[in-house]
């Protein structure tokens, strides 16, 4: 077995492994210590000066199908089944469920059947050999404390994201969190490596790769501070480096609409975009990200804005700038702030480039902590700029459209129609009556059960917990709010072994990649609480386990 060694010596290379990985988040962590359990030496190199990347910032859930814990539960989760949910939820336009492939094309649907297949295996392995301490949760949520559950995590037995699909049969269980009482994944997985003797590198950024002779990945080109350095990987080399939520010039080139913020680490630049280029990968998924909402106004001034995971209150709505609802507001961070980006071909606009989040004062006024506040703040807090108030409807739209005026050049000179006003009036008058009734004829609003889950507290008797007739009487409220994204997911293409396809389709030898890096099996879906670490994870387990398994390679040029 190689020593990895930061001594440069006499050799050409500063690091010498025979599996180098880059990124230490949830994906490159798994990568790394599934290598270094099959008897390989491994570096992990991060461009930070601190370990985590954007899975140290999360809530810290997988979720992963058919887990162990769920068996030893009694639940059955047939792969029959979890394979309609996920294949109608992240290929939607191509989902039949009748057909072998479901309808998808087989390479995108292998990728999901692998995750079926591996996800529980990789836990079980990084389990068994003592690096997580995981467990699912089936108890349903109490929907007017959700954040005290008895096991003690935010997201236990939470619905998935789609539970309201036909296609679903198993709504909670799926997502595993650290055991109560043992440290969060990332703590887990940073002891596992260091169990395993994985050397962490921290303040390295990769900027390409090395290949040999025979077109083989064999070593890494870095940057640390002013000086460049060589890493020689002798088996093989896995990227697990994050997204580009962090590359205006990538965001902007790829993702559809426009998008505000991100709350990924600082190191998702995406560099693997470039890399991977560079290497003859091909790319894939680059129009889809992990979405979410943010305030506009926290947006514009900090790169990092508070999330909107589902906005508060009851008698509250979504408008756009005609004063039209156009989505049911308690659908998932995820699916609902895709409605931003919806193009519209008669008017050649985005009507929905910003939502205006309208509620009234016993909204604005309750000291519920019940559900997510989001973006209102917790009681007891001052109340942030960005919420903004009018004595009645206009004096509100007033307000909100001399904002509107202040931020024109950030928001291609986005103001309120004329309209708004009226149109506002006939859809509060449209939503109090469905509030009545507890029937959200235009959406649907409460289906969703993680709407219901999320939503806050219930008001004694109300037909529909999601919804409330709005005070007849102001003040009222607004917060401007825009597309977000938690991450980016699309770049190089992989392969069920997780290794990185060439533009020819043929894996390039010796490359793999795993996470938010590459193009995600998950395409636009995001099937519940903590998939996108499930998949990291999974895909991370995949790639550590092959290019363990790869033949030495030559170090000729
Ligand atoms: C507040 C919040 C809550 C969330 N909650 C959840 C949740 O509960 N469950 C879930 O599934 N998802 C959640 N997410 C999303 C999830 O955190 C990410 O999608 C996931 O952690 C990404 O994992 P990764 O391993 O692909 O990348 P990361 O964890 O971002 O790790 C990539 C690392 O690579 C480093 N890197 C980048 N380029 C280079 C380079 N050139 N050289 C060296 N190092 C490099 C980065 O600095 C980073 O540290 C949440 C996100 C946030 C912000």
């Amino acid at each position: 077995m190689a020593d990895p060694s930061v001594d440069p010596g006499d050799d050409l290379f500063d690091f010498d492994a025979e599996v180098l990985v880059v990124g230490t988040g949830g994906s490159g962590f798994a990568a790394a210590i599934t290598a270094a359990a099959a008897g390989r030496s491994v570096v992990v190199f991060e461009r930070n000066d601190h370990i985590g990347g954007t899975t140290g910032a999360s809530g810290g859930t997988a979720w992963i199908p058919n887990n162990a814990s769920l068996r030893a539960q009694g639940k059955k989760d047939p792969s029959e089944f979890a394979l309609k949910y996920m294949c109608r939820l992240s290929f939607p336009q191509y989902y039949v469920a009748d057909h072998p492939t479901l309808g998808l094309p087989k390479d995108a649907y292998d990728l999901i059947a692998t995750f079926y297949d591996e996800g529980s295996v990789a836990i079980d392995h990084l389990t068994e050999i003592g690096v997580f301490d995981l467990m699912a949760d089936t108890r349903a949520p109490d929907v007017d404390n959700p954040m005290e559950m008895p096991s003690g995590n935010l997201l236990a037995g939470f619905p998935d994201y789609g539970a309201e699909l036909e296609e679903e049969k198993l709504p909670t269980g799926r997502h595993l969190f650290p055991r109560p009482g043992t440290p969060g994944m990332v703590d887990q997985l940073e002891a596992g490596a260091a169990a395993h003797g994985v050397k962490v590198v921290l303040d390295h950024q990769v900027r390409g790769v090395i290949k040999n002779d025979d077109g083989e990945v064999v070593g890494l080109e870095l940057r640390y501070g002013h000086s460049a350095r060589l890493a020689r990987a002798r088996r093989g080399v896995i990227f697990a480096s994050g997204g580009y939520a962090h590359n205006a010039e990538l965001v902007q080139r790829y993702l559809p609409g426009r998008v505000f913020g991100t709350c990924a680490t600082l190191g998702a630049q995406g560099d693997f975009v470039r890399i991977g280029i560079e290497a003859g990968a091909q790319l894939g998924n680059m129009k889809n990200a992990w979405f979410k909402q943010v305030p506009l106004e926290a947006a514009l001034r900090s790169p990092t804005p508070p999330s909107v995971w589902l906005p508060w209150g009851d008698a509250m709505i979504h408008v756009n700038k005609y004063g039209r609802r156009v989505v049911d507001e308690k659908m998932p961070y995820h699916d609902r702030s895709q409605a931003h980006s919806i193009y519209d071909p008669t008017r050649r606009e985005y009507p929905n480039l910003l939502l205006f989040m309208i509620f009234d004062d016993t909204v604005a006024s309750s000291q519920s902590r019940a559900g997510m506040r989001q973006p209102l703040p917790a009681p007891g807090e001052s109340v942030p700029e960005w919420v903004i108030k009018g004595d009645t409807w206009d004096d509100l739209a007033a307000k909100v459209d001399a904002r509107l005026a202040e931020h024109s050049a950030e928001t291609a000179g986005l103001r309120l129609d004329p309209s708004f006003g009226g149109n506002l009036a006939d859809t509060i008058e449209r939503f109090n009556g469905f509030a009545e009734t507890g029937v959200d004829a235009d959406f649907g609003r409460g289906r969703a059960p993680i709407g219901r889950a999320w939503n806050g507290p219930n008001r004694e008797g109300s037909p529909n917990p999601t919804m409330a007739p709005f005070a007849s009487e102001g003040p009222y409220y607004c917060v401007i709010l825009a597309a977000g994204i938690l991450d980016t997911n699309g770049g190089p293409v992989i392969n069920t072994k997780a290794q990185v396809l060439s533009t020819s389709g043929d894996p390039i030898p010796g490359l793999y990649g795993a996470g938010n890096c590459v193009a995600s099996p998950a395409g636009q879906g995001y099937w519940g609480p903590g998939a996108t670490i499930g998949l990291g994870i999974t895909y991370g387990y995949l790639a550590g386990r092959h290019a363990a398994a790869e033949p030495e390679k030559n170090f000729t040029f």
